[in-house]
């Protein structure tokens, strides 16, 4: 057995080795992802954070757990790999996560924001989670009070903003007054965007790239030319918008701005994805700072609750399966890396270093509860503690969460709207997809170090 990543330290510490228990029937714990490699199988550790590389030799006797532990597989028990038949992995999981959190700074400081500068959008998908919202944008009033309210609930440390809409580009005073308040008051932050990219340009890159500190723009888009254009639905386009994005992202990567495309796939546009990706390939393939991501549209990203049939969703997950291997076959897809210590949290919403700010300037904890769940203003100092413990309520597993890998990574709140209470394969298979690149990318940089020979 070969170590490739060492457990998390906070989980060592609260953990420690397991000791063997004589006689005890071992099994291998549920919370382990396995990737076959022509050199062995990797073994990755969900809770603590470790990967392994077994020998075929090793895994021809894996194979034959539950029993007592081979000699050759011992090395397994202290690491937590292999754990005594009967243990109960998914109540090991939530006490460790209950003592990390423990130890996990609660500073009360704000540095991470998501900031709608409107609701407004001159792209019309018919998916949009803000269909229905009312139309808001930002005035510079209330911007520059969000910008003096960033600065004074940052704790003097460097700040994160998200520009989010509706299209954020299209109140680009609100984004200048907010940056310039920052850059007045001397706190240091960067920027990303989720954007259509319709309204970039080789000037407006430049500038935020410069003044808002901007290092990557997500752009989505759902097909080739015909398929984008009718699925978009563009407000007044000059020309074919499908055209006009892909020019804008020149520009971006000029600039020194990463792009991240996001495909947005369903039944509909799959195969059409890849014709998308051919195109993406030959035009910005091997450029610096390119990369795509694709995410099945669920059921809560768009559509309506009972739009999937069971089968369809298996179905879905596959082709996932498929369209990952694809991009990554193109060179294309960006690229994960496996987690730095343990969940803490389940996403923005409960992280408490971090708040929404409506265009309004009141202030939230989740991207896609725009009007909902609201706990203050950057007008006040009133801050509205039963409801951001709501948001940390998390919902209680399922009785199929036992038997999953992920579980330690895992984490869903009650207020979520785009988590149902049963668990989509199509998001399971995602987000596997995900870790297994990054278990085979933390192998390969492993094995590009150099001990892999040793
Ligand atoms: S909610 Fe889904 S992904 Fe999360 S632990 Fe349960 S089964 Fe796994
Ligand atoms: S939609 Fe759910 S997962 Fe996303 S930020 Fe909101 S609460 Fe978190």
């Amino acid at each position: 057995m070969r170590q490739i990543v060492p457990p998390f330290a906070l989980t060592q510490k609260i953990l420690g080795q397991q000791k063997t228990g004589a006689g005890t029937p071992y099994r291998l714990t549920v919370h382990c992802l396995r990737a076959e490699r022509p050199e062995g199988v990797l073994l990755y550790h969900t809770l603590t954070g470790e990967l392994v590389l077994l020998s075929h030799e090793e895994a021809r006797q894996l194979a034959g757990l539950p029993g007592p532990v081979p000699a050759v597989l011992g090395e397994l028990v202290p690491r937590r790999f292999l754990v005594p038949r009967e243990a109960d992995d998914m109540a090991l999981a939530d006490q460790t996560r209950d003592i990390a959190r423990r130890f996990s700074k609660k500073d009360g400081v704000l540095t991470e924001y998501l900031i709608f500068t409107t609701t407004a959008c001159n792209a019309r998908c018919f998916y949009c989670f803000e269909a229905g919202i009312q139309k808001a944008v930002m005035s510079e009033e209330t911007a520059r009070a969000a910008g003096a309210y960033i600065a004074a609930h940052c704790g003097g440390r460097p700040v994160h903003l998200v520009w989010y809409g509706g299209e954020p580009l299209l109140n680009v005073r609100a984004i200048d007054a907010i940056t310039g308040i920052l850059r007045q008051k001397g706190v240091t932050f960067r920027s990303r965007m989720d954007s259509n990219g319709y309204l970039f340009d080789a000037s407006l890159a430049a500038r935020a790239k410069a003044d808002w500190g901007l290092y990557q723009a997500q752009i989505t888009l759902d097909g080739t030319e015909d398929v984008y254009n009718r699925r978009k639905a563009y407000v007044d386009p000059q020309g074919s918008p499908f055209q006009r994005v892909l020019r804008n992202i020149d520009p971006l990567l000029d600039a020194g701005i990463r792009v991240l495309v996001r495909l947005n796939m369903d039944e509909n546009n799959e195969k059409d994805l890849y014709a998308l990706v051919d195109q993406l390939a030959e035009r910005f393939g091997g450029r610096p700072g390119f990369s795509i991501y694709f995410r099945v549209l669920l059921e809560n990203r768009g559509v309506e609750p009972t739009a999937y049939t069971e089968e369809e969703r298996r179905s879905l997950a596959e082709k996932a399966g498929a369209m990952h291997e694809y991009l990554a076959g193109k060179g294309l897809l960006l690229k994960w890396s496996l987690p730095q210590g343990p969940t803490l949290r389940s996403c923005w919403s409960d992280d408490v270093n971090a708040a929404t700010i409506t265009p309004e300037g009141r202030l939230g904890r989740c991207e896609s509860h725009i009007d909902k769940g609201l706990w203050g203003s950057v007008f006040s100092e009133e801050r509205n503690e039963a409801v951001l413990r709501q948001w940390r309520e998390r919902r209680p597993p399922g009785e199929f969460c036992r038997t999953c890998a992920l579980y330690p990574r895992c984490a869903r709140l009650k207020n979520c709207v785009i988590h149902p209470a049963r668990c989509s394969p199509i998001e399971r298979a995602e987000v596997e997809l995900r870790f297994r690149q990054g278990i085979l990318n933390a192998y390969e940089e492993w094995k590009a170090g150099g001990q892999g020979e040793a």
